[in-house]
């Protein structure tokens, strides 16, 4: 009776994982990447897209479990089996500190501390007026497990939030949107917290830039190559838009000499948005791994017919 479970992480470390997911399942053999097993046992993979390679030649597979929120990458990944369930991991960490960080940036762009950062620069003593969060409109892409958090945070802060998905919405305090055009149109600060899919790559080029309000700012939190970055940097150069926190990017690291590292209407963050830790994510797959051998439905499926 195959019951092990195979662990592939990618930055997670395997020194800590493997014991304590042996401590939390037990009388399930847990081996790491490098470890001699029969591939025969593997019941479950949990995996980092980098090493999905693994999953090649497991017969008795039946879960793979992302390490990762996001599995644009690792549905493309080689060796991803056709027809084995993919869990993606929702995690208490993720999902508090995506919220966080999309405030922490749109409360920098509301003050003007994109503007006040620039003047200190020319040591200019300016004061700008400073609208109120309740005359300030917020857009959010995306009003999944993170952008409805995000959104619904937003809200609670005062923003006029509206919100973008594929499917109808109601959240709380905000209005939301099946039209796209709609919700850029109202967004004086954009924040994307999208999916990677065929749909949503590419999405934020110079034609819907342009259809932000004047001045506007753009907080990429999700995924670079939802981004056009060179129709951003022109938008920002041609001053249509005012500032982009941007936290992930087509390349990563972003290349040394990347634009913009130095220009002056963006802040480069290094892939920080959100960090997901062992405290947070194993008892999710550890759940997940108790509801299969029960027969009971799975937490967080992807639908590969949508990609997320
Ligand atoms: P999720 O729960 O799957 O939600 C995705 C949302 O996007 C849903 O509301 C969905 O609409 C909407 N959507 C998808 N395709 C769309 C389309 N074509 N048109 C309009 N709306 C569309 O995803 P999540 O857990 O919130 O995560 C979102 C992304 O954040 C992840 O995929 C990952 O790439 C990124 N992420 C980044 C970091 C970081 O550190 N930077 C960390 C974690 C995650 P419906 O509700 O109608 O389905």
């Amino acid at each position: 009776m195959p019951a092990a479970v195979l662990f592939a992480p990618g930055s997670e470390d395997p020194t800590e994982w493997v014991p304590a997911l042996a401590a939390a399942l037990p009388g399930t053999r847990v081996y790491a990447v490098g470890d001699s097993f029969d591939a025969e046992e593997v019941e479950v993979a949990i995996v980092a897209p980098s090493a999905a390679g693994v999953l090649r030649g497991l017969p008795s597979l039946r879960l793979v479990q992302s390490l990762w929120m996001g599995v644009d990458e690792l549905l493309t990944a080689p060796g991803l089996p056709a027809d084995v369930p993919i869990a993606r991991m929702v995690d208490s960490g993720m999902t508090r500190e995506m919220p966080e960080a999309a405030l922490a940036h749109v409360l920098y762009l509301h003050r003007a501390h994109d503007v006040y950062a620039r003047q200190q620069r020319a040591r200019e003593w300016r004061q700008w007026p400073q609208p109120a969060a309740t005359n300030r409109s917020v857009g959010v892409l995306g009003l999944g497990e993170l952008g409805a958090r995000t959104a619904r945070l937003l809200a609670e802060h005062g923003f006029r939030v509206h919100g973008w998905s594929r499917t109808p919405k109601r959240i709380d305090g905000v209005a939301t949107h099946t039209d796209l055009n709609a919700v850029l149109a109202a967004s004086e600060i954009l924040v994307n917290q999208l999916p990677l899919t065929a749909e949503t790559r590419g999405l934020l080029d110079a034609r819907r830039l342009a259809v932000l309000p004047a001045g506007a700012c753009v907080v990429n939190l999700a995924r670079g190559a939802h981004l056009i970055e060179a129709d951003l940097l022109t938008m920002l150069d041609r001053g249509h838009l005012r500032h982009a926190v941007l936290d992930v990017f087509a390349e990563e690291p972003l290349p040394p000499n990347h634009p913009f590292w130095t220009h002056p209407a963006v802040t480069v963050l290094p892939h920080v948005a959100a960090w997901s830790s062992l405290e947070s994510c194993l008892p999710v797959a550890v759940e997940n791994i108790r509801r299969l051998r029960a027969g009971e439905p799975l937490l967080h499926l992807v639908d590969r017919e949508r990609s997320y």
